[in-house]
C-alpha cells in the first residue's frame, strides 16, 4: 500500500513550483498584453521583417582538460585522467539580426512594433 505523506519540505516543493507556474504565466501575460486595451494574452500576429544585420565579436571562456597520454612519464600513474584545465578566452564571431515584429490585439483594433535582437 502506498501512501503520499505531504510532509512540510514537500508543500514547500510544491508551493514553490506553482508559484514559478504562476510568475511564468504572469510574465507571458505581461508581454502579451494590448498597448491598447491593457488585456493580457492579446497579443496575435507572427510576421516580422529584418531590419538591421550586424556582425561583432563576443568573448567566451573555454576549458580545455589537459589528460595524461599514453607513453607520458606519469602514464603509469595517470594514465587517461585529466592531469588539469586549460581555461582561456576566445573571440568568437557573432551575428546580431534584428526584426521589427509586428502585433495586433485580438480585442481590439490596436496594432504595435517591436524591435528584437538576437545573436547567433
Ligand atoms: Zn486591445
Amino acid at each position: 500500500m502506498l501512501a503520499i505523506v505531504l510532509t512540510p519540505a514537500l508543500l514547500l516543493v510544491h508551493w514553490s513550483l506553482s508559484l514559478s507556474y504562476l510568475l511564468v504565466y504572469a510574465a507571458w501575460g505581461g508581454a502579451t498584453q494590448c498597448r491598447g486595451c491593457k488585456r493580457l494574452f492579446a497579443r496575435v500576429g507572427d510576421y516580422s521583417k529584418v531590419v538591421d544585420v550586424e556582425s561583432g565579436y563576443e568573448t567566451v571562456t573555454r576549458h580545455d582538460e589537459v589528460r595524461a597520454k599514453t607513453g607520458d612519464f606519469f602514464d603509469d600513474i595517470q594514465g587517461g585522467k585529466r592531469v588539469g584545465t586549460i581555461v582561456r578566452q576566445e573571440q568568437v564571431h557573432v551575428t546580431y539580426t534584428t526584426r521589427r515584429h509586428y502585433y495586433s490585439c485580438r480585442h481590439c483594433d490596436h496594432t504595435w512594433t517591436e524591435r528584437k535582437t538576437t545573436s547567433s
